[in-house]
């Protein structure tokens, strides 16, 4: 199973500005020695190990998960769009299944779904699944009236949406999937994606931090044995204050809640579209801090999400 990052930023698609790149190039320019700029291979070399030669990313949500002739796809957001571009590059759009999950159908969710490449494939065979029994006509009324040129109606390709039960793990095309009722308005489900004893879970939208006595163990028992656990850390401690009901969470809620649980790694996801890359740097230095205090003994890692960051599981 490989698992792929194509867009980690919340609620709208964040484009880095000139300053902000602005900003980057003169610390790369600042911090440079003459050697590190001395042949390509030594500008490379500088660029692969300094902090300031990346970014995050601005797309909206959108996870790969890859695994023997399948494509998984969590939620349609802008980041869908690279990943059509991908597909078609290395043939899997035209070789592979093509599954979406969403867990839910905000706009930063699904506003990718019409500018992926696979619905305009003549009877392509895609699989919509969701926690809904509805996510046909919400799907649907973004291709509508004045909202964009292609039509629901008039797509060629074959989209099958499925409802996921509750408390059931279905078996799609090998993978084991479970999903969890978050809290967010209009309903959000998170994800448990297993294939042959490797395991994603994807919890976004969610916000525990208004209660989160009450769901920790639910969610510790979810997550447990994963190998990478995406989730909703869109604020910091003292900006969560300011969003309350928002339904959007911190990491310091998730750090408690898996102290104990055996997972391999815990990943910041939904950046907040105002927090450019140094302040999703800071969020993540004080979740560490957090954790090597609260959970010291916790064997899992902790990352912050980036576009294009990827794990490969094994077992492919
Ligand atoms: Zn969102
Ligand atoms: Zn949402």
């Amino acid at each position: 199973m490989r698992v792929r990052l194509w867009g980690v930023r919340g609620s709208l698609a964040t484009p880095m500005s000139s300053e902000q790149l602005r900003e980057k190039a003169r610390s790369l320019l600042t911090e440079a020695k003459p050697e590190d700029l001395a042949s390509p291979t030594a500008i490379d070399a500088y660029l692969d190990r300094s902090e300031h030669s990346w970014t995050y990313g601005g797309n909206t949500s959108c996870v790969e998960i890859a695994f023997a002739d399948q494509v998984f796809i969590l939620d349609a957001g802008t980041g869908l769009r690279p990943l059509s571009a991908q597909l078609l590059a290395d043939g899997r759009g035209k070789t592979h299944a093509i599954n979406l999950f969403f867990t839910h159908f905000h706009w930063d969710h699904i506003c990718g779904f019409p500018f992926f490449g696979a619905i305009y494939q003549p009877g392509r065979e895609i699989g919509v699944w969701s926690g809904r029994s509805d996510a046909e006509p919400l799907l649907a009324a973004q291709m509508s009236g004045a909202h964009f040129p292609v039509k629901w109606g008039g797509l060629p390709s074959k989209i099958t949406c499925r409802q996921i039960p509750e408390d059931t793990t279905v078996e799609i095309n090998g993978a084991k999937v479970q999903i969890l009722p978050l809290i967010h308005p209009d309903k959000a489900y998170g994800y448990r994606i297993e294939y042959r004893g490797r395991t994603v879970c994807y919890l976004t939208d969610t916000e525990v931090s208004k209660s989160p006595h009450r769901l920790a163990e639910a969610y510790a028992a979810f997550v447990a044995g994963a190998d990478v656990v995406i989730v909703d850390a869109m604020y910091g401690f003292l900006d969560y204050h300011d969003h309350i009901n928002f339904g959007h969470s911190t990491i310091f809620n998730f750090i408690d809640f898996f102290k104990e649980t055996a997972i391999g790694e815990l990943v910041i996801f939904h950046h907040d579209p105002l927090a450019g890359d140094p302040a999703v740097s800071r969020l993540l230095s004080d979740a560490r801090r957090y954790k090597n205090l609260i959970a010291p003994n916790a064997t899992w890692t902790l990352s912050a999400a980036a576009e294009g960051r990827s794990w490969d599981l094994g077992d492919i």
